[in-house]
Order: structure tokens, then C-alpha cells, then sequence
């Protein structure tokens, strides 16, 4: 039912997001500013999208009845989470439409059929990559690749849980221990000089609407810092990103948002890492920094309706708010000094999450700014403001 053409679902009708996390919770504040009703399935009572939802449905994904019954009582379903058990989106699709469907989770949850996709169906660049189920295979394929090289499991693998990066022979063994055994991907370390993401937003009718490249710094393997425009990328590389973008939500045949994460080489040349089928943490200065967000677009999206226009308003950056924010130093809590970094100007994301842990993202913090550069440099005072004052 999931890509079936239908007459729009008009605000009024009720949409609703497997997951309830913080994407969960922009979707729903996108959705419910256009006069949706939306209903969230989540794990547990209370999660940061259920709190503001129309209704919360908890329930585990793995149960095909809780799936069903949920299915039954929205008009459309998205998701926010790509981790979703694709047997229970094929359930779900039986009682409602669901954009992307279960053939984009096919895909993506899985890091061998992705890369596959991407080659050889995309026609996208790729880094060298070969599928390896045991260490002999592993062997086999460090020897073709070359070393050095990033071992990662196929399936549940983010923010760089489950991946070893192997730099001698003498890694493979010790690697595959711990990453394996169970079915795994060999990639070729890749010389880059910034990682940027392009979100594209394809409607129903399959038209595509995109937004970058988006620089992305990282601490610990966590998103940090994101700009848009990336600073200093050639018209050419803009071009192909935006061509990438494309392709790739075509070649999926997939309605709604999808991030696509790249490494930029120092030539210029970019390789798709991986993708993601649902808005990103790269996208949410998309919230200020254009005339439709990301969130926007998946709501227009899932239900039948024109894209908005990805236009940037101003040059944007984004800043993360870990869990570490609410502790000093010394491991005691305390309160980040919110007056302090409004007064320099931040627009002030937070997801409602109860308490606050190390390396867990509480919310976020957008800057405008006459050029990306000064975005950047702007919301990173006003993060320092928090712990500073
Ligand atoms: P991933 O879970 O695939 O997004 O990987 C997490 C991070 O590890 C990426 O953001 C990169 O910084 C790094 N990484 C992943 N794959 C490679 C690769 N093939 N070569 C170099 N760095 C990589």
C-alpha cells in the first residue's frame, strides 16, 4: 500500500511515527502546526514524541498485534527509526499506508544490501567495500581492500557502535572477535577531508526536493557542530551532491526524507557512507535555517501533499546538547545557564528527556548568521555560554 497512489490526506486526518524520540517529536510538531492529529508508537510511556503527541501507543515493534492495531488507527505511518523490524512495517502496511515502506527498510538496515543498492542500482560512488561472514572471508577481503580498513557489523550499527578500524594484519583476528561473528562488512578506509549529508525529501508523486551539502563535525563519534552551506564547496561538488541525492531516493523508490552521509575526499570527490530513511540530526537546522524543514517535508510528504521549498532563509549552524552539559566537571549535576546562551541570539531545541546521561542528545541549539563560518562560530559560543555563563 505504500507507494499506491491516493488523494491527499488533508490536515484533519490522523499520521502517525514508529518511534518516539526526538525526530518523532519535531515530526509531530511539524505535522500538528499543519492541523494533523498524530498518534506515536513507542516503547515506553512518556518518550520525548509521546509527551506531545495526540495520543501514545506503547507497545514493542516486535509485536505484529500491537502493530496492527496502531496501523488501524492512523491514516498514514512514517518513521523515525530506521531500526524497525521490516516484518512488522510489512504488518503494518496491510492496515495503512506507510511512507518509506518496507522495501527502503529492506535496504537500509542492512549494510551489504545498502552498499550494493548504492553501486549498483544508485550508481553512486562508493568507497571499495566486500561482504564477510567469517575471518577467513575476513582475511580474503583485507587482503584484496588493502589496510588500512573499518570492519562493521550489517545490521544495528550507529553513531560508530559495532565497527573496529583495522591498521595490521595483526587487528583481523582480535577485530573479528569482537565485532563478529554474525554477518559483517569489510570497507576501505577512506582519506576524507570533511564528512557532509544531503537530506532529499521525494513526494508521492515522485518529485525530489533537497537540502546541501551539510558539514558535520563529530566528537566521540557523535554528531557535534552542522552548517549549512558547507563552507567552500565547489559549484561542481554542490552539483553532485545534489545529483547523489537524487538518485539514490529514486533508485529506492522511497516517499518521505532521507539523510545520505558522504565523505568528501580532498579532491572533491564524494562517496556515499551511508543512508538513512527519516529526517537527520544533520537537518535540524533546517527548523530556523529554511522555509521548510526537513520535518515538513516528511509530513507533506507522507501525506500526498506539494513538497515546501528547501530554500536556506540564512546561512545555519547547529549544536548538540549532550547529557554531559547538566554535570561539571567534577561529575555533579547542575543547570545549564539557559539565559546566558539565549541572550546571544541561539534558537533553544530540548526533547523532554527525563534525566540526563553522558553522550545522550537532551536537545539542540540553532544559529543564523550573515555567513556559515560566523553560524558556526556563533553557536558554539552559545553552547559555551551554557557551562560559562
Ligand atoms: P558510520 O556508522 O558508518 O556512520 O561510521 C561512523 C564514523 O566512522 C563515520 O562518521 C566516519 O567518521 C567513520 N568511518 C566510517 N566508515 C569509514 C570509512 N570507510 N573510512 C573512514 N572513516 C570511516
Amino acid at each position: 500500500m505504500s507507494n499506491s497512489p491516493h488523494a491527499p490526506l488533508l490536515p484533519g486526518a490522523t499520521l502517525g511515527v514508529f518511534g518516539g524520540g526526538q525526530l518523532g517529536r519535531m515530526f509531530v510538531h511539524a505535522a500538528q502546526r499543519m492541523g494533523y492529529r498524530v498518534h506515536v508508537f513507542s516503547t515506553h510511556r512518556g518518550s520525548p514524541a509521546g509527551l506531545v503527541a495526540d495520543h501514545e501507543h506503547v507497545g514493542a515493534l516486535s509485536d505484529p498485534r500491537s502493530v496492527a492495531s496502531f496501523a488501524f488507527s492512523v491514516d498514514a505511518a512514517t518513521l523515525e527509526f530506521e531500526n524497525v523490524p521490516t516484518e512488522s512495517i510489512a504488518v503494518a502496511e496491510r492496515h495503512t499506508i506507510v511512507r518509506p515502506g518496507s522495501h527502503v527498510l529492506h535496504t537500509t538496515q542492512h549494510r551489504v544490501r545498502e552498499k550494493t543498492f548504492l553501486r549498483d542500482t544508485a550508481g553512486v560512488p562508493v568507497g571499495p567495500f566486500a561482504p564477510v561472514n567469517t575471518l577467513d572471508e575476513l582475511r580474503a577481503a583485507a587482503d584484496r581492500l588493502g589496510l588500512p580498513a573499518v570492519l562493521k557489523t550489517a545490521q544495528m550499527g550507529y553513531d560508530g557502535k559495532g565497527q573496529r578500524v583495522l591498521r595490521d594484519p595483526a587487528d583481523l583476528q582480535p577485530a573479528w572477535e569482537a565485532i563478529g561473528p554474525g554477518e559483517c562488512i569489510l570497507e576501505a578506509f577512506i582519506d576524507f577531508r570533511r564528512e557532509v549529508s544531503m537530506l532529499v525529501a521525494r513526494g508521492a508523486e515522485g518529485s525530489c526536493e533537497f537540502y546541501g551539502p551539510i558539514e558535520n563535525e563529530h566528537a566521540n563519534h557523535i554528531l557535534d557542530v552542522s552548517v549549512l552551506p558547507a563552507p567552500e564547496t565547489r559549484p561542481e561538488v554542490t552539483d553532485a551532491a545534489g545529483r547523489i541525492a537524487t538518485a539514490v531516493a529514486e533508485g529506492l523508490d522511497a516517499v518521505g526524507l532521507i539523510c545520505i552521509e558522504l565523505f568528501e575526499r580532498p579532491d572533491g570527490e564524494l562517496l556515499v557512507n551511508e543512508i538513512a530513511p527519516r529526517p537527520h540530526n544533520s537537518g535540524h537546522l533546517t527548523i530556523e535555517g529554511c522555509r521548510a524543514s526537513q520535518f515538513e517535508q516528511q509530513v507533506r510528504a507522507l501525506a500526498g501533499l506539494p513538497l515546501g521549498s528547501p530554500e536556506s532563509v540564512a546561512p545555519a549552524a547547529m549544536a548538540n546538547l549532550l547529557g554531559d552539559l547538566w554535570f561539571d566537571g567534577s561529575g555533579a549535576p547542575r543547570e545549564p545557564d539557559w539565559a546566558a546562551s539565549l541572550s546571544a541570539g541561539a534558537s533553544l531545541h530540548l526533547y523532554g528527556k527525563e534525566s540526563a546521561r553522558e553522550g545522550r542528545k537532551m536537545g539542540h541549539l540553532t544559529q543564523l548568521a550573515a555567513s556559515p563560518d560566523d553560524a558556526r562560530q556563533h553557536v558554539r559560543a552559545s553552547r559555551q555560554a551554557l557551562v560559562d555563563g
